[in-house]
Parts: structure tokens; sequence; C-alpha cells
């Protein structure tokens, strides 16, 4: 809890020393991290409502979609694993939709059906696992059944799975949804500039009286900021970290992003930062890119129609995509050595 606490006080460092007495503040915690909303241009009634709006909204959406806690989607996921149809929540039924199409493009690199390995690392528990690994007799059964969101069918409502080792986690981007559905409550609200801020990750409609509003990317190995940028109207940016949830073991760091081809926690990266402007495409997109690594995050940053992209590799190299270069300023001295990518479309 210390170091998640740690970790947004520094993001919001920058944010806060500038902090403009008609920016309305509120605070909360949900999905194991501190959420943070700032409300400008209204009056403190306005400002109140918008808070409890957003706080419901992440409540529910922590309740539905939470895969291992009873609930609709633990529901689902037994109904799938005994080869039964299912009529998902609705809310779960438009997590379903809204995936096909990000882990199709990722070359499911991004794939919710990965519940079962998640599992089997044990990050899907509250408190992160110790290790050891897991058994590799285990590891290779899940690769061999390696299942996948392509493994989804529809028949008149109810969605069935074709194989049977298939669980849905949809940890890599609820936090994403949730953002866009408590910016869609206060876009109903009337409110036209705010900022919601889930640990780092955030989305941002309009701007403060004053100017844009204005962030920092985390440093993946050092406590502080990496780099900072300005936002324009309806941004989100995501970062995706080996940082976030992790063990050591054996002298190696085991984290939380896996990768479905290896169903070993993906190598290469260390973050991944990625600007765009709905939050559920920009999570989604983090976890792919992280996953895709240095080698492969341009043809997988083009599949999925982004244009700003910076990802750090193991060595500390920021790989960074034109148009990204053109919107971060690195806050350390020196700055990280960088690689530039080519343009995306
Ligand atoms: P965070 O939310 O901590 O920033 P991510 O958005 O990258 O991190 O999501 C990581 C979570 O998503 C993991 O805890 C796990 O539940 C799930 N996950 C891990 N690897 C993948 C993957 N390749 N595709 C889809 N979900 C994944
Ligand atoms: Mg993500």
């Amino acid at each position: 809890m210390m170091r998640v606490l740690l970790g947004v006080l520094l993001l919001s460092g920058l944010a806060a020393c500038q902090r403009a007495p008609e920016v309305h503040q509120h605070a909360f915690f949900a999905f194991g991290t501190l959420v943070e909303l700032s409300v400008a241009d209204v009056d403190p009634q306005r400002a109140a409502e918008a808070a409890e709006a957003v706080e419901q909204v992440f409540q529910e959406y922590h309740r539905l979609w939470h895969a291992w806690h009873p609930g609709p989607l633990a529901d689902l996921n037994r109904a799938l694993a005994a080869g039964q149809g299912a009529y998902p929540d609705p809310s779960i039924h438009l997590l379903l939709e809204l995936a096909a199409p990000l882990a199709e493009r990722s070359g499911y690199r991004f794939d919710p059906a990965i519940g079962g390995l998640v599992r089997l690392w044990g990050f899907h528990a509250d408190t992160p696992p110790q290790g050891p690994p897991p058994d590799a007799e285990a590891l290779r059964a899940w690769r061999a059944a390696r299942p996948s969101l392509a493994d989804l069918y529809w028949d008149e409502g109810q969605v069935f799975s074709r194989n049977p080792a298939l669980q849905l986690d949809f940890g890599a981007f609820a936090k994403g949804h949730a953002l866009d559905q408590a910016i869609a409550r206060l876009r109903a609200l009337g409110i036209d500039h705010a900022i919601v801020n889930a640990g780092g990750d955030l989305r941002a409609i309009g701007r403060r009286p004053d100017r844009p509003w204005r962030i920092g990317i985390r440093h993946p190995r050092a406590p502080g900021v990496l780099a900072s940028l300005q936002l324009e109207d309806n941004e989100s940016l995501f970062t995706s970290g080996d940082y976030e949830r992790y063990f050591e073991y054996g002298g190696e760091r085991y984290h939380h992003i896996l990768d479905p081809a290896s169903g070993a926690p993906a190598r290469g990266t260390t973050s991944v930062t990625v600007l765009h402007s709905d939050a559920t495409t920009v999570d989604a997109a983090a976890t792919a890119l992280f996953v895709a690594g240095p080698e492969h995050w341009q043809e997988v940053a083009r599949a999925m129609g982004l244009r700003h992209v910076l990802l750090i590799d193991a060595a500390g190299v920021a790989h960074l995509s034109p148009a990204m270069a053109g919107r971060i300023r690195f806050e350390t001295d020196p700055p990280p050595p960088v690689r530039l990518g080519e343009p995306l479309p």
C-alpha cells in the first residue's frame, strides 16, 4: 500500500504544485489503486455530484469484473469451463465486444482469455504472489491448450467456448473501460473539464482554467517522473510496467504481464506508455505493446491504429514513435537514450 501511495503522490506531484483553487479534487481507492478526480469550471455542488458518480462507476465495475471473487464474471467462467453456454451480464457482454477486435489486432498479445494462466502464476490474488513460478508441467499443459478469445462463439445471445481451458480475466483493460464510463457519466452531468487519474493511468477532457492538464509518466526504475506532457481535449494515457506487480525468485523478476505465446512474463520491456483518445483502447494497447516488446511494437501499434507510443526496453532505451517524441519532455538528467521509430499513420 505504501509503495502504491508513494508512486501516486510522485505522479501527481507535477499537477499538485500548480493547483489552482477552482479545480475541485476528490480521491478514493478502487482496483487496488488511488483514483483521483479533478474537475474544473463548475460549482462545488456539481463537483460533489461528479465525485459521487465517478466513485459509483468504479465500485460497480470492480464488483462485476472481478474474475475470482463471487460475481457475474466468476459465474460465466464456471459455465464456460463446464462447456455450457451463458447469457453474460450486459456490462460483460459489452467488454467482450470491445475486447474482440483489440485482441485480434494485437495478434492475441492482449488476450483476456488467459485467466487460467494468470491464475497459474498467482497474479489473480489480491496480494502479489511470492513465487515460486508455476510447475513446468502445468505451464506446458496450458500452452498446449492455448485458449484465446477467438475460441468464444455466440448462439442466440448465449456465449460458448470451444476451449474448456478458456478463463476470462479483464485485468488488462477493465480499468480503462471504467475510466471511459466515468468520463461518460461526467459528460452526462454537463461537465466539460475533468481528469480521472487511476494510479497514473488517466483520461482527460477539456482543460484547466489557466492551462491544459499536465501530467507525469512514472520512471520504471527510479522514484519520480521520467517524462511529462500536456494533454489535449479528450486524451487518455496509460502505462503498463513490470514494476507494478511482481515477485523475485532465484534472482529473477517475474511480473504480471504475461506473453500468451510463451506462457511466461513478457521479456525485453520494462514499461510502455500509450496516448490515444479512449482509455479502453490505450489500456489494452499498453499491455499488447509490452508483450510485443522492442522488436515488434511498431507493427502492433500500426495494427491497433496508435500514433503515440513510448516503450522503455530492458536496457533503458526509450523507443519513441515520432508523434510521441513531439509531445513528451523527459524530466531526467540525463534523458534516456532514444531510438526513434518510423512514423505511424
Ligand atoms: P496494470 O493494470 O497493472 O497497469 P495491465 O493493464 O498491463 O497492468 O494488466 C495486467 C493484468 O492483465 C494482469 O494482472 C492480468 O490479470 C492480465 N494480463 C496479463 N497479461 C495479459 C495479456 N497478455 N493479455 C490480457 N490480459 C493480461
Ligand atoms: Mg493494460
